[in-house]
């Protein structure tokens, strides 16, 4: 589903060049769930946008279900990040004057798909998540970890393959964090495929497979192999 082969990449400013990734080998199978794990500035999220096609990688190979990054000009990328990936991220990313409905419903609007339509994904996205009874209330009117299931309907809208998750839980509490924790884990049950980034280590033992990135290399053998 993914690979990445001998991804390397580096930022390059004024004065400064920052190695983030060096030659990292990744295999993340169809259906798997991994947790990456490892220090800030370790080199995570550059990791997670080069898998979700946000950004190219210097030097390697970057392969979506089986078709190769470098085939693809800037805007089919676009389509097929649209497509593919859902992305949710610490800080929810939510709008705070449109409803949770109208919220959920962003993603589809560049969609050709009627309003009916729309409303209709939505309101399925958000009873996965549990929230079917919170589509009218604005984010405001919710807890942290409600917002973040509303941010976990909008990512899943559009039924993308790979769910990528920047520390999801990172703004949570551990009752509202187990709460999201049982929606990617029931979401991963149902055949999506997510990455996630977390620093708390009884979070990624849940998940299964742990990714550990140091100084923008993988460490140990588990990246080897999908499952
Ligand atoms: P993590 O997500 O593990 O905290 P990042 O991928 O954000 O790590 O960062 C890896 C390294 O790359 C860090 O040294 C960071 O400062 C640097 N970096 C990240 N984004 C940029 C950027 N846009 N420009 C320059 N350096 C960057
Ligand atoms: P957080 O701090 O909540 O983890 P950030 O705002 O730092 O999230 O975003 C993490 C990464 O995702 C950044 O590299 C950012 O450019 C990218 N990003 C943020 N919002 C979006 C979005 N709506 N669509 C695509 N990429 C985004």
């Amino acid at each position: 589903m993914i690979k990445l082969e001998k991804v390397s990449k580096t930022y390059r400013t004024d004065k400064v060049e920052t190695l983030a990734l060096k030659d990292i080998d990744l295999h993340v199978g169809k259906g798997e769930f991994v947790a990456m794990m490892g220090p800030s500035g370790c080199g995570k999220s550059t990791l997670l946008n080069i898998i979700g096609l946000l950004d190219r990688p210097g030097q390697g190979r970057v392969h979506i279900d089986g078709v190769a990054l470098s085939s693809y000009r800037d805007k089919d990328v676009a389509r097929l990040r649209n497509k593919t990936f859902g992305f949710i991220f610490q800080s929810f990313h939510l709008i705070p004057d449109l409803r949770v409905i109208d919220n959920v419903e962003l993603p589809l609007l560049y969609r050709s798909m009627g309003n009916g339509e729309r409303s209709r994904l939505a309101r399925e996205a958000l009873e996965r998540v549990g929230l079917g009874a919170r589509m009218e209330h604005f984010p405001n009117q919710l807890s942290g970890g409600q917002q973040q299931r509303v941010a976990i309907a909008r990512a899943i809208v559009g039924r993308p393959q790979i769910l990528l998750a920047d520390e999801p839980t990172g703004n949570l509490d551990s009752k509202m964090s187990a709460e999201v924790m049982d929606i990617l884990l029931k979401l991963n049950s149902e055949g999506t495929t997510i990455v996630m980034v977390t620093h708390d280590e009884q979070e990624a033992r849940r998940v299964g497979r742990i990714v550990r990135v140091f100084d923008g290399q993988l460490v140990g053998k588990e990246h080897a192999h999908a499952a």
